[in-house]
This record gives structure tokens, sequence and C-alpha cells, in this order.
């Protein structure tokens, strides 16, 4: 390709309003354009990488035994109401209703496709038989995002890979998930990002039935507890802090409570001001509802230190409970007496108390007093409240112990590229998608999901290599291998043999980008660096004369000098290690 016949529009400038290094070397690059909040194009150099990033998707997919197919990105409202995801959507879900004749047609764009997939698989299978089978394709996703932000990696327009397995059991859908878990090793290895596979939440399977697959990055949006000795990671949402029930002992000579004014003064770190104590010293008691509206409905108080923050998903498995929200206000004047923020453990009745490891071993601590505008001080575990067993009900923090025995755990942000999920069958209870078992029977099929953002791959990847002058491409997502460059254009003999070592490398099957503007040799250099490319020829008329060309990687400060009747065999040398 001859730069002066395709689209790459380099700016000197830092654009102002992007924040990451990816989304400014995106634009600097000439990779992508902005038409909107959260809609980007790809210009030629941009979606080359895309489409290449999509080819080694596609190509480990297939080596997984997974089949390709293509959904339309629209499908009817009805299918999102069936599964209940029209609601717990919400605003994200895209959709609208348009005239057709005499009547009116209302679509969802899919923010992903389980339910169309559920479908027609309900349609298609209908025994054990014809059953494992993995499905996938690499479309368009349509997500009303309420902060688009980043560039590319969080828009409202999305290329997804999203593959989906169906089994008769959780047998045939661990055996998907372990193909697919592996598949994605291979494609992000590949494709030259580094990443971290990352447990997250379950969902119904329970166990280690969701992994997320995160760029570690300083910008990325995701918090992820990790521990390189034993090699535990897991989302903030999921990680368990390693602690162990304490024993609770009380003090011998412990001070008595003094309950203090603390006026209109509900928050930990108003308190700590007020009474000149650090937050570790304090307890927040935080009320819940567990169940809200159905026969198990419950209120449970959680007690946490004051520095922490609780986890509501870890509360929620300590219950045993399906849901879990904050108490409203007025539930909170009903049980404690109090407004919000004067909750405390001592004397608090009917509610079922749950504390943290960290929280009983706070001794004396200040806490809520059940009472407007006061705090309790001096409050002893074990002798002013109580609790039979404590729980991990936190966030996991760096520093805490790793859970699997490896030390201290770091906090590592990263950027969620891939997530893959055991979903059991929820989708397929909901839309009816049953086989006929060996025995006769009917069942649901055992479903798993699993996606790839093909746009957070090009992006991260930039996230995870660039240096100060510009992109540094992993070969696997390189719009092209190499650049050639021309410096004296005016040359007959320099456009020449740029034209031929050209043709070469791509006769050599090295994708390869000829700059054949009419540019000083600076111009050129430094939208070679920003552009990043992983190899350069560069050809001038001094050279020549002495019959070398230079040769470079993008990464190496020197250039060689070879023979032009050698560069291609060397280009490929170097584009191997
Ligand atoms: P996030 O938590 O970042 O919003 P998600 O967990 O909602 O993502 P999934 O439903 O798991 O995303 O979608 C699968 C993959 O699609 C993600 O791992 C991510 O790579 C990509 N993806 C999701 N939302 C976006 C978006 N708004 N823009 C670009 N890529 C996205
Ligand atoms: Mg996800």
């Amino acid at each position: 390709m001859r730069w002066s016949q395709t689209l790459i529009p380099t700016l000197k400038e830092v654009p102002a309003d992007a924040e990451v290094p990816s989304h400014r070397l995106m634009l600097r690059a000439g990779l992508v354009r902005q038409v909107m909040a959260g809609a980007y194009t790809y210009l030629p150099l941009g979606w080359r990488a895309v489409q290449k990033a999509a080819a080694i998707v596609r190509e480990e997919m297939e080596a997984a035994g997974a089949a390709e197919l293509h959904f339309p990105a629209m499908s009817p409202i009805e299918l999102w109401e069936r599964s209940g995801r029209r609601e717990a959507f919400g605003n994200v879900l895209l959709n609208f209703a348009f005239p057709r004749g005499d009547r009116k047609v209302h679509v969802a764009l899919g923010p992903t496709h389980e339910e169309p997939i559920t479908d027609l698989i309900k349609q298609s299978i209908s025994s054990y038989k014809q059953l494992p089978l993995t499905l996938f394709q690499i479309q368009t996703k349509f997500r009303n995002e309420e902060r688009p932000r980043f560039g590319v990696l969080r828009t409202s327009e999305f290329l997804m890979k999203d593959a989906y397995s169906f089994g008769t059991d959780v047998e045939q859908l661990n055996a998907s998930y372990d193909a697919m878990y592996a598949a994605y090793c291979r494609i992000f290895e590949r494709c030259g990002i580094p990443y971290l596979a990352v447990e997250a939440e379950s969902g119904p399977i329970g166990g280690d039935a969701s992994h997320e697959f995160m760029i570690p990055a300083e910008n990325g949006e995701d918090a992820v507890v990790h521990c390189e000795a034993s090699g535990y990671a897991a989302n903030l949402e999921r990680a368990e802090t390693g602690r162990k029930p304490p024993k609770i002992e009380v003090p011998a000579n412990a001070p008595v409570t003094v309950t203090v004014d603390t006026p209109g003064v509900s928050t930990i770190e108003a308190v700590c001001e007020l009474l000149d104590v650090a937050p570790e010293q304090t307890l927040k008691t935080l009320l819940y509802i567990a169940d809200a509206g159905t026969e198990s409905e419950k209120i449970v108080a959680v007690v946490v230190r004051g520095d922490h923050e609780a986890n509501e998903g870890k509360i929620r498995r300590a219950v045993g409970a399906k849901t879990i929200a904050l108490a409203d206000e007025a539930t909170v004047q009903r049980v404690t007496g109090a407004p919000v923020g004067f909750a405390g453990p001592v004397g608090l009745t009917g509610v079922t108390l749950l504390a943290d490891h960290d929280a009983v071993v706070v001794q004396p601590a200040v806490v809520g007093a059940n009472a407007a505008d006061k705090h309790t001080k001096g409050v002893i575990c074990g002798r002013d409240w109580a609790v039979e067993t404590t729980h991990d009900l936190r966030d996991a923090r760096a520093g805490d112990p790793d859970p699997k025995g490896g030390g201290e755990m770091k906090l590592v942000r990263g950027i969620e590229v891939g997530h893959v999920f055991k979903l059991g069958t929820k989708y397929s209870d909901a839309l009816g998608a049953e086989f006929l078992g060996e025995d006769q029977k009917r069942r649901s099929i055992v479903m798993g999901c699993y996606g790839i953002g093909i746009n957070r791959i090009v992006a991260g990847a930039i996230e995870t290599s660039h240096d100060d002058r510009g992109i540094v491409w992993p070969k696997g997502i390189a719009p092209y291998q190499c650049h050639v460059i021309p410096l004296d254009v005016k040359d007959d003999e320099v456009m020449t043999l740029a034209a031929k070592l050209h043709d070469d490398l791509e006769a050599a099957g090295v994708d390869c980008l000829l700059d054949d503007r009419k540019e000083r040799p600076g111009v050129k250099f430094a939208d070679a660096d920003l552009i990043g490319l992983p190899t350069r020829i560069t050809i001038g008329k001094r050279g020549m004369k002495d019959g070398v060309v230079e040769v470079k990687r993008r990464t190496d400060a020197d250039a060689e000098n070879v023979a032009p009747d050698a560069a291609v065999a060397r280009v490929q040398d170097l584009l191997k290690d």
C-alpha cells in the first residue's frame, strides 16, 4: 500500500480531550476519528488492526471447535421482554419502534446476543445427540453507555466476538468453558497483549464459573487483586481477603462505653475528625434489605471497619439471598431510631447481624449510637455486642493476605478485554430451549457465554505498548509489518528500489506501507515512529551509492546497513523474534 493512496491523517498536536495514551495515539496516528460521543470511525490503518485482531480471534475460535454464524444487530423487543433483560438493561438497551405498513415494529439493537441465539437453538436443537455445540460471531454491539470514554475503550457501538456454548449438563459446559478459556489465552498471546485471567462474579452456577481477561493498565477502569506468588487474581467484586475468623477476646481492663453528641456528623470522616480517632478505630454499620418483596425478605445489618468498603456480593452470599440492596431512609429510621449515619451494633434488634472478620477486633471502637446525632466510644465486641461468627464481607485491598496462601496481595488496575461465563439455564429456561435426553426426559440446555471486545484488543495493545514518539505495535495486529521510506522522492533510482522492495515484501507475505509522499525525511521519520509499524526500511541516495539500505525495528535505536537484495530476508528475520 502506498501512503498517497490511503488516508492516514496524522496529527502533530495532542488532542486536548483525550485522557489516556491509547486514545491520544489512535487520534494522532490517524487510526480513528470521533463521529459523536461514543461512536468512532476507523480509518484505513485502524481498521486493518481491527481486522487483524478479528482474524486471530476467528482462527482460534475455529481451532477450539466453534462455528461462526452471524446475527442481525436488531431483534424483536419481545425476546428481551421474555428474558427480563429489557428491564435489567434499562437505558443501556437501545430500542425503538418504527412504523411498517399499518403496524409498529419495536426492535432492540443487541448489546449481546443470548436472547436471539437461545431462540435459534430452541428452534434448531431437539436432542442430546446434537450437543454439545459452540457458536460464535464477530459483530457490532450497541450499548447506550452512561459514560462513553477513553476513545474506543468504551463506546456505544463496538465490535464484539461473542460465543455461546450449548450442552446437556454441567460436564459438557465445563469442557466448552475450558476450551474457550484456553483459546482466549492463545488469542491474547498472539495479539501481543499482556493479560491476567481474573476470577469474577460467578452467577448461577457458582464456584469457579466466570473469568474476566484483564489487560493490566494504569488507566484501566477495573480493579484487580493479584498475588504474583500464587497466581491468584480476582476482580474487586469477587476477591477474597484471605482473612480468617479471629478469636474475640475482651481485654481485661477495657474502659466503659461513653455516648457522646455528634450533631450532624454522619460520615466516618467527620466522626474521626470530631472525636480525633483514625477510621481504623471506628465501625460502620450498614443496613440492607435482602430478597426485598419476597417471602424471605429480611433486614440485615453489616458491620465493617470504618476504613473498609462493604461488598454487596459477599453480603448477599453470606445471607444466602438472591438480591440485596441498601435499606431506604425510612427503614433505617424505623430499625435504628435514627437517621442514616448513626447506626451501630450495640442494642440493635430486629435484624440479622453480620460482622466482617476485621470488625470484631477493633477494640475499643467508635460506633453509631442508634440515636440521632450520637456516637458511642469504647465499644468492645464480645462485651457490648456479639456475633456467633464472622465473615469476609468487605472489598479486598492491597496488603491483604492471599487466600491461596501466597503472601500479600497487590491491587492492579486493568482493562477488561474478554469474559467467559458459565450461564447455566437462565436463558434456556426463560426462552424454552430444551432437549430430549437419552432418558427421554426434556431438560433445559446448559449454556455458557464468551465475549471479547475486538476494539479493546487494539486500544489495549496501544495502551500497553507505546513510547513518547508513538505506537509500538505488537506484530500480531500491526496494520502493516514493514514501513518502507524512500528519502529522496525526486530520485528515480531511490523510488524504483522502494517500489521493488515493497513488492518483494508483499510477495514474501510481509504486508507493507510505502511512504511515497513528497515530504521531508524528518516528517516521514516522525510519522513512522508515530504509526509504529514493527519494522522499517529506509532508502536514500547516499546509501544506495554505497550499496546499502537501512533496516531497523521500531524498538531499535540504530539501523543496520543491509544490501538491498538482502533487505527482505532481514526484515523477515527481525519479524520472527
Ligand atoms: P464493562 O464492565 O467494561 O462495561 P462488560 O462486562 O459489560 O464490560 P461484557 O458484557 O462482558 O462487558 O462484554 C464482553 C466484552 O465486550 C468485554 O469484555 C469488553 O471487552 C467488550 N465491551 C463491553 N462493553 C464495551 C464497550 N462499551 N465498548 C467497547 N467494548 C466493550
Ligand atoms: Mg464482562
